[in-house]
């Protein structure tokens, strides 16, 4: 019997169990425990290792049915912001190592986020087995929205970069950027989307749907008129703000209510001001909250929503968008990143050119006034989502690590040129 492939995940400075929605946890997390299901279920053992960030999560604990999450010593167990994880790399590191030498070999390192693929170089080279990152965001992408971001980070990421096997962006457009900004060997770079449970996001009944969000959750007021739903962490860089300033723009909607769902108590003073925008452009009545829920009360709300809005100031791939559309609620979106190529304009959703509440009040204005082309757009948007099935996009992620292992079949070590920045140096700064 062939012996199953085993593959070690870096997860460092998030866990993938932390709740989606919440301060530093979203797509990230929810990307890396789906894929460590599905790979599981395609024949490969996986076990996951994130930075102790709570005095009494357990050594290691169920991920999924064959997939482990070990929790390693590295730093004070409490939430770090990622860039203070990056000072205990070193530690996480030697962790990582202590808790793999009890354990089985592994045949391949796939890293999560920079900081996690520094541990990443460093297991790949020791272990000798291929090393494949996902970014999820980079720094630069900040840089260009004006936003200035740490030279620890950038510094970091090119050094991942440089080092790693295989870079996986999740859009052709995180390709050209990976190259264009990072100077990423174009070779290396490989595109896979990311999935979704089409089991759980996709279309069915949206007035049974309506009645379980008015039950579930009353304080949205589901039956009150149409909802905008805005699902996502309460950053201002998501555009919670932008969407209330078009609520009052919407023409002839007076019933319309948008849902803001996201966040919890950390995020009370962003709450407060968004409460207190709401008032001042006299829409408080229609603006609603609601912390993040559970990824199961996600399909209701989406099929409950008429319209899906991801005000984004920029998204990498914008898991929420695609979730909407296959539970076929049309979506509309800023133009940027992977919300510009998996949202099709004017069939599946609109994309607003400009971040401006205008724009979006008109598209969204367009779509609640309008039932014929909403229906038709959730129908499209559901069909398109297919593609995003996490069945053909775990086979594409295993198609790199056969790739992988096979060029080090032929190649033999591992790769040596890199280390083009002195990111220790930095490191130790940051701690
Ligand atoms: N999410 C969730 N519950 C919430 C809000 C968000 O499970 O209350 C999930 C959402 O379903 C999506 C992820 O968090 O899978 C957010 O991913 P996205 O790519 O849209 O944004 P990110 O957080 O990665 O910037």
């Amino acid at each position: 019997m062939l012996r199953r492939r085993r593959l070690a995940v870096m997860s460092t400075h998030t866990s993938p169990l932390a709740r989606a929605g919440t301060t530093k946890a979203g797509g990230m997390n929810v990307y890396v425990a789906d894929l460590s299901r599905h790979l599981v279920e395609m024949g490969w053992d996986v076990d996951v290792f994130t930075r102790r960030d709570r005095i009494d999560a357990p050594d290691v604990e169920e991920l999924a049915p064959g997939a482990r999450l070990f929790h390693v010593d590295a730093g004070p167990p409490l939430g770090l912001p990622p860039i203070e994880t990056a000072g205990h790399v070193a530690e996480f590191t030697a962790g990582v190592e202590q808790i793999a030498s009890g354990n089985e070999a592994y045949d391949l390192v796939h890293s999560h986020y920079w900081v996690a693929g520094l541990t990443g170089i460093e297991l790949s080279r020791q272990w000798q087995v291929p090393h494949a990152v996902m970014f999820h965001t980079l720094g630069a992408v900040k840089e260009v929205f004006q936003q200035s971001e740490s030279p620890f980070r950038i510094a970091g990421e090119r050094r991942v970069i440089a080092c790693a096997d295989a870079i996986i962006g999740a859009t052709s457009h995180e390709r050209a950027f990976l190259i264009g900004q990072y100077q990423a060997d174009a070779s290396r770079v490989r595109v896979v989307p990311c999935g979704i449970d089409l089991e759980t996001f996709h279309p069915a009944g949206a007035e049974e749907s309506r009645y379980r969000v008015a039950a579930a959750l009353p304080e949205l007021g589901v039956g009150d008129g149409p909802g905008i739903l805005f699902v996502g962490r309460l950053e201002q860089a998501k555009g919670a703000d932008l969407l209330i300033q078009a609520l009052s723009k919407i023409e002839r909607q007076p019933c319309a209510s948008l849902w803001i769902v996201g966040g919890d108590e950390r995020d009370d003073d962003e709450r407060a001001r968004l409460w207190a925008l709401a008032d001042e452009c006299g829409v408080g009545q229609r603006v609603k909250f609601v912390s993040a829920v559970d990824r199961q009360q996600l399909p209701d709300l989406y099929r409950a929503a008429a319209v899906c809005a991801v005000p984004s100031a920029y998204e990498s791939f914008g898991l929420v968008a695609v979730e909407a559309m296959a539970s076929g609620t049309p979506t509309v979106a800023t133009r940027v990143g992977g919300l510009a190529s998996t949202i099709s304009h004017g069939k599946t959703g609109f994309l607003v050119g400009d971040r401006e509440p205008e724009g979006f009040a008109s598209a969204i204005g367009r779509l609640l006034g309008d039932d014929a082309l909403r229906q038709r757009m959730g129908a499209a948007a559901a069909e398109e989502m297919n593609i995003f099935s996490w069945r053909s996009v775990a086979r594409s992620i295993l198609g790199v690590y056969e790739e992988l292992l096979s060029e080090r079949n032929i190649a033999g070590a591992a790769r040596e040129s890199c280390c083009p920045d002195p990111v220790e140096s930095l490191l130790v700064a940051a701690s």
